[in-house]
């Protein structure tokens, strides 16, 4: 499952942090998550609640998730747009010379100790 490699990336991260930072207990971890990302919200956190109960420091850490919304760009007309409901067709003038300017985002916002 691909939430699963991520939450056990997103751990390493959190437990490098807490170290450095001499932390003993993290208890709220707040993720900024893209639209679309590939990751989605409800399995992130079923994964997340199953494998923080093996880290010591995290074991009552909560998920905080706020999602980003995806932002298409066009370079024919130079307006922008919603990615989820238009997908990679520009909707004010039809062209596919488009890109994603956010919504893949993946980062830690920031964590909390007690
Ligand atoms: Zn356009």
């Amino acid at each position: 499952m691909h939430e699963l490699g991520v939450v056990f990336h997103v751990i390493d991260q959190i437990e490098e942090l807490a170290e450095e930072n001499k932390l003993t207990e993290v208890s709220t971890v707040t993720l900024q998550l893209g639209e679309v990302s590939a990751v989605i919200p409800e399995y992130l956190v079923d994964c997340w609640n199953w494998a923080v109960k093996k880290h010591e420091i995290m074991k009552e850490c909560k998920l905080n998730i706020e999602k980003i919304h995806a932002v298409t760009y066009c370079e024919d007309c130079k307006e922008t747009y919603a990615t989820v409901e238009h997908g990679k067709t520009c909707p004010h003038c039809g062209s596919e010379h488009t890109y994603l300017v956010t919504g893949n985002e993946f980062l830690i916002k920031e964590i909390e100790a007690c």
